[in-house]
């Protein structure tokens, strides 16, 4: 039962429900959105038309999204003084399944983050960044089409659970007494401090999530990326329980890299889903001089927050990366850069990682009929082109389009 102080649900349509261990997604599924600040109704217009017209194009009219607009931030602020309504979040959870445009971060303390909350009420544990090439997006790398990845990142543990007190505060000098005492540990007196927790429930069910998805997605390896060497009982470990993962719940479908060279010459048994790992610096060297050797990436949160982005800068930059906060039902895609509110209102920015992520979303609904229409209207709109500045400013003969326009030209292109 979903009860809303401000909110009015829409009179159509009908929330997805989780029955039988899986989705159930209606015909008219309601989706709450949050169109976001600075350039994010910008992004969000452009976007929205092209998941209408792609959802129509493939269905036809037996399937259509009824979107209700929920609010966050500066337009929350305003509208009901509070950066985060409970209505919001209620709605997240009750319809199960939403997206978001970027929002402000209001600077000083006294709120809870939107994200934070978000993920926290839902359990939104895997932070899921993929990353691929369109041609003709300009690439700072020689073969950009090389690298197409898939990143898992755990969203709830390691040092982003928020457990560290200030340089010279009492709770720090209590911490710093303690371990010295308990431990023997010799932490400077005047150090800021801070814990990593990483566990093998947060570790092994972002692993399990990574290796399904390379199961349903026929992908070939599963990368472990950990900085194993120095944090041996948090990075090391998860390591060890993703392969613990890999061999007690996946044997039948998957093969380490040990067992691959000692039973198969090196040579990937056809069905069988390599999993490996690599330690996290030299796995920033190896996307960019040998992205091939990537599929789907499973990280802690940490190194998924560098890789993410450095990846992303080699197809064409946060306007272009699209993202999803995922628990084992719940999902929120989301743009994954910020307000660039220097643009506001404007029709200028790109909406391509808001668009991508409504990519993942449609997929995530199991109507991949209506992702892929999106997908190839991107692609022949980029082989033509056509681009928003951010992108025609680095391309010889781009021709330079609003994003308003931009999203007329996948709409058109996503036809024949
Ligand atoms: P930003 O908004 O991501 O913008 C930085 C620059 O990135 C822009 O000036 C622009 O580059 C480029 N850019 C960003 N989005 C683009 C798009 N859609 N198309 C083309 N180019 C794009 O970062 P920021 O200025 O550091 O942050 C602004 C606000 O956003 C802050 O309040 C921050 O807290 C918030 N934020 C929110 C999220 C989120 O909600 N997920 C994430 C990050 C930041 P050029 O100047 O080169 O054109």
């Amino acid at each position: 039962m979903l009860t809303l102080e401000t909110l009015k649900p829409p009179r159509e349509g009908e929330a997805i429900r989780i029955a039988d261990g899986r989705l159930q997604v209606p015909a008219t599924p309601i989706l709450p959105f949050i169109e976001g600040d600075g350039t994010g109704p910008d992004i969000w217009r452009a976007s929205q038309r092209i998941f209408d017209a792609a959802v129509q194009k493939a269905y036809g009219g037996t399937r259509r999204i009824v979107w209700f607009e929920v609010y966050a931030g500066e337009k929350a602020h305003k509208e009901f003084g509070s950066w985060l309504p409970e209505d919001t979040l209620r709605a997240f959870q009750y319809y199960v399944v939403g997206i978001k445009g970027p929002l402000t971060t209001p600077v000083g303390g006294g709120f809870r983050s939107l994200n934070v909350s978000l993920r926290q009420l839902l359990d939104l544990y895997a932070c899921v960044r993929p990353v691929r090439w369109f041609e003709n997006v300009p690439s700072p790398v020689k073969y950009p089409e090389r690298l197409n990845v898939v990143i898992f990142r755990e969203n709830t543990e390691d040092i982003y659970a928020g457990l560290e007190h200030p340089s010279g505060s009492a709770e720090a000098q209590r911490l710093i007494d303690f371990v010295r005492e308990a431990f023997g540990w010799k932490v400077r007196a005047d150090a800021g401090v801070g814990l990593k927790p990483m566990s093998p429930f947060g570790s092994k069910r972002l692993v399990r999530k990574a290796i399904n998805h390379a199961i349903q997605k026929n992908r070939k390896s599963v990368t472990l990326v950990h900085k194993g060497n120095i944090m041996k009982f948090t990075e090391g470990a998860f390591r060890e329980w993703g392969y613990q993962v890999a061999r007690e719940e996946f044997a039948d479908k998957t093969i380490t890299w040990d067992q691959c060279e000692r039973e198969h010459g090196g040579k990937l048994p056809p069905g069988k889903i390599l999993i490996q790992d690599t330690i996290a610096d030299v796995t920033f060297q190896h996307l960019l001089i040998r992205p091939e050797n990537f599929d789907i990436i499973a990280t802690g949160n940490l190194n998924g927050d560098y890789l993410s982005d450095a990846a992303a800068a080699q197809v064409g930059g946060i306007g272009m990366a699209p993202g999803g906060n995922i628990s084992d039902f719940h999902a929120i895609f989301e743009a994954t850069h910020g307000t660039a509110p220097k643009y506001a209102n404007q029709d200028k920015v790109n909406p391509g990682s808001l668009t991508l992520s409504g990519v993942m979303l449609l997929e995530y609904l199991g109507w991949p009929e209506a992702a892929d229409l999106i997908t190839r209207g991107l692609e022949r709109t980029f082989k033509q082109k056509i681009m928003t500045y951010d992108l025609a400013r680095l391309t010889d003969g781009a021709r330079e389009v609003r994003t308003s326009e931009f999203a007329t030209a996948v709409i058109e292109n996503m036809a024949g």
